[in-house]
């Protein structure tokens, strides 16, 4: 067993004085994600900072009608907030259709933005992984590839899905990061804060050493719109997506106004797809048009031995989605 110091921390400043800019400290929330990786020793952090005591618990409506949540708030209680099933029903059943209820009763909206990979080489501590191990190489690229790795936003040094539901929603709906760190407070676009893998996998998200997620602030629901989040797997509950998708339309008649597109378990980020809303916007609705602006998100897409089967999947989980939310 590895030794590590373990503090815990009352408010966001101890919580930051605690960890201080060491990259290898790591902030403890609900321990979900954490604790099952340093079991694996594929994370080893020397300090361990518990942030279970410092208040990040409440939902407040904003005055200009935006939705500030702590990042202390857990996966159950933000999928059963009242504001969120109202106006934001594609994140409460996002949340819903992630882990167990038991996970999600202590996992929080902080930790499931960093959660890491689920890639088996990742997880398994010895194979070549560049995210791990910087510079060792991707045992997925050669490998078995089928389930947790993407076909959008990868490269040469990896290929590993963003596991995360919440998130597809929140890149669906737009949403602000706050975050307070030794330099003080700052924001970050929800759209920029996971990174593309590029030639560094290792480096995930736009978080400098030390910096604590306080917040996340949605955009102000689409007066009359409607949303929902499909998520396609090898089974009904407790795994992960092959495909999914968020999907938010404000119609008028059978003609879209509005339209906001996010994917999961397709790309190496929570992926939202533009060309597919701008292709959307203005058309009456049917298969054929959902069916042919779903194919713009793919346009891109590398498929590798045995994930090429997600490029009609993703398609299917856009074009599903829309169907269900548009029907009369
Ligand atoms: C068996 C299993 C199945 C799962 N299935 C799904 C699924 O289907 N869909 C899905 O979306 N997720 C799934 N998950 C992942 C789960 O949602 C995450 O583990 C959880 O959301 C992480 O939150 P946490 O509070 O437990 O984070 P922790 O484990 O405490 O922390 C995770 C990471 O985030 C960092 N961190 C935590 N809070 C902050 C903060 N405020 N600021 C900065 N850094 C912070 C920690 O240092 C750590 O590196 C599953 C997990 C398990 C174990
Ligand atoms: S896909 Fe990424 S996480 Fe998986 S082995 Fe390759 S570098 Fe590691």
């Amino acid at each position: 067993m590895r030794h590590f110091d373990y503090a815990r921390a009352e408010s966001p400043q101890q919580a930051i004085a605690a960890h201080g800019s060491d990259r290898d400290a790591a902030f403890l929330a609900g321990g979900t994600t954490l604790l099952d990786l340093v079991k694996l020793d594929v994370m080893q952090p020397q300090t361990v900072v518990d942030i279970n005591g410092v208040d990040l618990t409440t939902i407040e409506r904003l005055d200009d009608g935006r939705l500030r949540i702590g990042a202390m708030v857990t996966n159950t209680t933000l999928a059963r907030d009242a504001r969120v099933v109202e106006d934001y029903a594609v994140l409460s059943q996002a949340l819903l259709a992630g882990a167990s209820t038991q996970l999600r009763n202590k996992a929080t909206t902080g930790g499931n933005i960093m959660q890491r990979v689920r890639c088996p080489y990742f997880r398994d501590g010895v194979s070549a992984c560049n995210k791990r191990d910087p510079g060792s190489g991707c045992a997925a690229i050669g490998g078995v590839n089928r389930s947790v790795h993407a076909v959008l936003g990868t490269s040469d040094s990896c290929i590993a899905t963003h596991p995360s539901d919440m998130c597809v929603a929140m890149a669906a709906i737009g949403a602000t990061v706050e975050v307070q760190g030794p330099e003080g407070t700052r924001e970050i676009d929800f759209g920029d804060f996971h990174l593309l893998p590029g030639d560094t996998p290792a480096r995930e998200h736009a978080l400098e050493p030390g910096e604590l997620i306080t917040h996340v602030i949605l955009e102000a629901p689409i007066h009359g719109s409607r949303s929902a989040y499909l998520k396609l797997r090898d089974r009904q509950s407790y795994q992960f997506a092959l495909a999914s998708s968020a999907v938010i339309v404000r119609m008028d008649g059978n003609t879209i106004r509005e339209a906001r597109v996010a994917m999961g378990g397709v790309g190496t980020k929570p992926w939202r797809a533009p060309e597919v809303e701008a292709a959307l916007k203005g058309k009456a609705a049917s298969e054929a048009v959902f069916a042919d602006a779903a194919k713009l998100a793919f346009e891109n897409a590398i498929a590798y031995a045995h994930n090429g089967y997600k490029i009609p999947l993703g398609q299917q989980a856009i074009v599903r989605n829309l169907s269900d939310l548009t029907a009369a």
